[in-house]
């Protein structure tokens, strides 16, 4: 197999592949193949309890809190909030702008009312985030939406932004449960499942209760968050396979990583050593993010040219490593460091790079 850097679906843990590969078969306290359970059986009632219970454990979530697993991606939570904060608001919710996928969220907000992007790192070619003395958060505002990983730029937050009196919504999709995150803090927080927690097909919200008292009246009750946490995230099919491998994957790590304190010091110290070969070879490669802000998940880093780029990459697939390609949006390498990806898989890819960088 080769060692997957995709910034798109995460390599999933070995041991989560192998449990996986049985369930498809069967899971034995069923005796029917994951991909036939009904969504209606009291298994999978105890899948859901389950997993909610395993994310309220790693995030340390007070009890006041949702846990959602929906539908539709994190794209449509670009949608689903504004549809849920700001129906009827008078001042302007403020986004930050600071990537590609904040962009698309700052663009679905704008047709359902007044949003102020209050930074935007357009103008720096989205190669940096900004300080807190750039950020005159307003009292007022109805929320704060920013996305804490910007996935196509490698730039990430490494501290929680905006004022505690403005609920602030955050797109985790990319560093959820990558490491602790002072869930706390938040009012609400989505992430798709393709990165850290598992395949595509399931989005996990967690918001506040109180948050779902300003709901509006008249939403289509899909898109109404009260509808899934009345249902317990049963409303209608859900992707049952995919839950599953999340609920595996928050087994994993629990109970064999032991906990995100731990996964964070191992996903610091992956991207350390990427970094640590980008920068000892300045000739070679270029990291794209501002050092303080180069995110933990996502290492995205330039050649000196294009034919360069394509023999690192064409040199790459063939040693094994798959993904590295920057975004389409962008161009370059990316080396996704997903919590699935070992240390060791990081560690050959480095070995790689030095080779690269001193033979071509
Ligand atoms: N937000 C971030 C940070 C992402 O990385 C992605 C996809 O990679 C999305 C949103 C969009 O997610 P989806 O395709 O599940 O709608």
């Amino acid at each position: 197999n080769s060692l997957n850097f995709s910034g798109g679906p995460g390599a999933l843990p070995e041991s989560v592949l192998q449990q996986v590969q049985q369930a498809v078969r069967e899971v034995p306290e069923v005796g029917l193949s994951i991909l036939g359970i009904s969504h209606r059986s009291d298994w999978f009632a105890a899948v859901i309890a389950e997993l909610e219970r395993n994310v309220r454990t790693l995030l340390a979530l007070p009890d006041d809190y949702h846990v959602l697993l929906l539908q539709g991606g994190a794209t449509q939570q670009f949608s689903m909030v504004p549809m849920l904060l700001l129906h009827g608001a008078t001042q302007p919710a403020e986004y930050l702008h600071t990537g590609y996928w904040s962009g698309k969220a700052v663009r679905a907000a704008q047709g359902h009312g007044p949003v102020r992007v209050l930074w935007s790192g357009e103008a720096a070619q989205w190669w940096r985030l900004p300080r807190d003395a750039e950020l005159p958060f307003s009292p007022t505002a109805p929320y704060l939406h920013y996305v804490s990983n910007e996935t196509v730029e490698g730039l990430q937050f490494h501290r929680v932004l905006g004022l505690d009196e403005v609920p602030r919504v955050c797109d985790m999709s990319s560093d959820f449960l990558s490491a602790p995150c002072a869930a706390e803090r938040f009012a609400l927080i989505y992430a798709h499942a393709q990165k850290n927690i598992g395949p595509a097909g399931v989005t996990v919200v967690l918001v506040r209760d109180a948050l779902l008292a300003r709901a509006p009246e008249g939403l289509p009750d899909f898109l109404d968050y009260r509808t899934h946490a009345a249902a317990h995230s049963n409303f209608n099919t859900p992707p049952v396979f995919a839950i599953y491998v999340v609920l595996l994957v928050t087994r994993w790590l629990l109970h064999e990583v032991g906990g995100l304190a731990r996964m964070a010091e191992i996903n610091q110290r992956k991207a350390q050593t990427l970094y640590d070969l980008i920068d000892a070879h300045p000739g070679v490669y270029r990291g794209r993010a501002a050092v303080a802000d180069r995110s933990r998940m996502n290492v995205v880093f330039e050649l000196p040219d294009a034919a360069a780029t394509q023999r690192f990459l064409a040199q790459a697939q063939a040693a094994g490593f798959s993904g590295l390609a920057g975004h389409r949006a962008l161009g370059g390498i990316r080396a996704s460091l997903y919590n699935g990806l070992t240390l060791e898989a990081v560690q050959r890819l480095a070995q790689f790079m030095e080779d690269f960088a001193r033979h071509g």
